[in-house]
């Protein structure tokens, strides 16, 4: 029986022109809801995505009309006004921070416990099995967060020195400064001179997260960039790493208190 191979797409056909994303609005329940309208050739259906970053997002494939996205957004309402309202809830109104309130460190609960009595401008804390006792002035939520801020900082200083050297075991690479900084979306960087830079805000994730961004800038000693040959270097000392960046890209918005 002869092979019939499988007819290649015409090529006489230009590929249809992907329309650029744009920003619409459609009425959910009486509620305006904007949306990211984005065009994929790979896509095979209409999918929702909602992020608190970036809200709610309709990939569509190549051809869907306007009308079809609005049935499928009519249809989904439910969900969609639902999901919406649970993320601004978080985002807008987190717990404040007051006694009791659960933080998390290394990727384990870690409740707050606050005691008067440091002098103003300082503060004192101990970190004890699943409990941080903290000490300051006045338990104005403000200080507050500024001590927390002010000890997880320190924190990071010690624990990215001793990740950074025990991770770079499976490397032997050479780096020069490590530094803790404070990015709302920036992870790590390494600079050019070989300067490690780490986010702070990663001591409330899980450890292996951290790791991973370890791992991630130890990595960018030896390739620049974010090409096969990267991450072929950062699979090698951390096999897992991609389920840890699906980690950080779903939940790094939750990083702070
Ligand atoms: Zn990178």
């Amino acid at each position: 029986m002869p092979i019939i191979p499988r007819s290649p797409r015409p090529s006489t056909r230009a590929a249809p022109a992907v329309p650029p994303p744009r920003t619409l609005l459609i009425t959910l329940g009486g509620t305006g809801v904007p949306y990211l309208l984005k065009t994929s050739a790979r896509a095979r259906r209409v999918r929702l995505v909602i992020r608190p970053a970036t809200g709610l997002e309709v990939v569509v494939p190549c051809g869907v009309g306007a009308g079809d996205v609005e049935h499928v957004l009519r249809e989904k309402a439910a969900w969609i006004t639902a999901t919406l309202a649970r993320m601004a809830e978080r985002v807008i109104a987190p717990p404040p921070l007051a006694e009791g309130r659960v933080l998390s460190y290394l990727g384990q609960p870690l409740r707050l416990a606050l005691r008067g009595g440091a002098p103003p401008g300082k503060f004192r804390a101990v970190l004890g099995k699943g409990t941080l006792t903290l000490m300051v002035a006045t338990p104005a939520e403000e200080t507050v967060r500024a001590a927390l801020e002010a000890w997880y900082r320190r924190q990071a200083r010690a624990i990215f020195a001793e990740c950074v050297e025990r991770c770079n075991l499976a490397y032997g690479f050479s780096y020069a400064r490590i530094a803790i900084k404070d990015q709302k979306s920036r992870w790590g960087s390494c600079s050019r001179k070989g300067n490690l830079n780490f986010n702070w805000r990663l001591l409330l994730a899980p450890s292996s997260v951290l790791e991973y961004v370890v791992y991630h800038e130890l990595a960018h000693l030896r390739e620049p960039n974010h090409s096969p040959r990267f991450w072929a270097v950062v699979e090698r000392a951390c096999p897992a790493y991609r389920e840890h960046r699906r980690w950080l890209k779903q939940h790094g918005h939750e990083l702070g208190f």
